[in-house]
This record gives structure tokens, C-alpha cells and sequence, in this order.
């Protein structure tokens, strides 16, 4: 088995030995932002991110639903 060459996650930022992180920010309805993934990082920099989702596209947040009246 070689496994040597073959490197998991590694994008052009990274060769490029930039900042940034692999996790994707999500942005909440009510302006909060968050990091998640399996790199999630506390700095939740629009610029450190190349992916970005809303949580209502996620569909997995409770303020993507409907506010109840
Ligand atoms: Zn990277
Ligand atoms: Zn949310
Ligand atoms: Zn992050």
C-alpha cells in the first residue's frame, strides 16, 4: 500500500500557505455567523471561509423555521 503522496483537504489556499479554514460558515437568520465542519474554528471571518451556507439552506436550525404566531 503507498499512501504517501495523496494528501485529503488540501485546496489552493493551502498550498498557497494562506489563512484560512475547511469548514463551512453558516450564517443564522438572525445575523449570527458560526463555523461548521469537521475544522471548525472559532474565527468566523467571512474571508477565512470558502464555504459558506445559510442555515435556512441547511434546514437543520430552529430559526429556519417559520416563526410561530
Ligand atoms: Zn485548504
Ligand atoms: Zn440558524
Ligand atoms: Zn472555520
Amino acid at each position: 500500500m503507498t499512501t504517501a503522496t495523496t494528501t485529503s483537504r488540501a485546496c489552493t489556499s493551502c498550498h498557497a500557505d494562506l489563512d484560512h479554514c475547511h469548514g463551512v460558515l453558516v450564517t443564522h437568520a438572525d445575523g449570527a455567523v458560526e463555523c461548521h465542519g469537521d475544522s471548525a474554528c472559532d474565527d468566523t471571518s467571512i474571508s477565512r471561509h470558502d464555504w459558506r451556507a445559510s442555515c435556512t439552506d441547511l434546514g437543520t436550525c430552529p430559526c429556519a423555521l417559520p416563526a410561530a404566531a
